[in-house]
């Protein structure tokens, strides 16, 4: 079993469900394939708002292990990079959440662990 938790713009939020980033992830689509055949579980929904920290705490108590930063994040965060890098200190990350694995205006940027070193990966 996979515990993942999507990470999405505290913004996007006023007017977006999450039904893009629900629908790949239901369908194990998009960014979600990769889990095709496995057990996985969403943990946590949450916004880029607020302490975005304690959140992140919270979601490494719960076990989980990859955090999706989503798409429009990668579009619009200022710090889309930044904080890709910075999350990928404690989880392995997956930059985007639905639609193309190539960002239309940024590089879709994941971070995976493999054997303890850590590897950046430009989409
Ligand atoms: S990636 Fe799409 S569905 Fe997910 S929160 Fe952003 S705008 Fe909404």
């Amino acid at each position: 079993m996979v515990k993942i938790a999507i990470l999405v713009r505290e913004e996007t939020t006023a007017k977006c469900t999450g039904k893009g980033c629900l629908k790949s992830f239901n369908g194990k689509t998009e960014s979600f394939q990769r889990y095709k055949g496995m057990e996985v579980e969403l943990v946590g929904f949450f916004h880029s708002g607020g302490d975005l920290e304690y959140k992140l705490a919270k979601m490494k108590e719960a076990g989980v292990e990859v955090i999706h930063v989503s798409t429009c994040m990668r579009a619009k965060y200022p710090g889309y990079r930044e904080l890709v890098e910075k999350i990928s200190e404690q989880f392995d990350v997956v930059g985007y959440t639905h639609g193309s694995e190539e960002g239309k205006t940024r590089k879709t940027v994941s971070v995976i662990h493999m054997e303890n070193v850590r590897k950046i990966i430009n989409g």
